[in-house]
């Protein structure tokens, strides 16, 4: 088995199992990015700069999705939906948790 250590804010949601709703627990992206992150930041090791926590919702965000003109700025503006949708398609957005990792404190 391997075993990755990973640093998360001490309010983040713990991880729901496999195929339930995410919860934005920020696991996932500590551990690895995803293909639109190695893509944009050119590394596949966790933690995804791109990870972002939000106080106001103690939750994980991905930054990538909610500003993507902050990470694709030499696209025009009139870009910045389509990418969106794009990334929240890729990245499955919104859908189950798809992270198998098993985690202990
Ligand atoms: S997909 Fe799973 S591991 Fe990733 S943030 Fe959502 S709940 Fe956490
Ligand atoms: S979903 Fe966002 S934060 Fe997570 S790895 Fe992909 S680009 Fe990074």
């Amino acid at each position: 088995m391997y075993e990755q250590t990973i640093h998360l804010h001490r309010n983040a949601p713990n991880k729901p199992a496999e195929g339930q709703a995410c919860n934005g627990c920020g696991v996932c992206c500590a551990l690895e990015t995803c293909p639109a992150g190695r893509l944009r930041f050119l590394q596949s090791k966790g933690p995804c700069p791109a990870l972002t926590w939000s106080d106001s919702e103690a939750r994980y965000h991905c930054d990538l999705l909610v500003d993507p003109g902050k990470y694709f700025g030499w696209l025009p503006w009139s870009a910045e939906a389509f990418i969106r949708r794009q990334l929240a398609r890729w990245i499955a957005a919104g859908k189950g948790c798809d992270c198998s990792a098993e985690i202990q404190d």
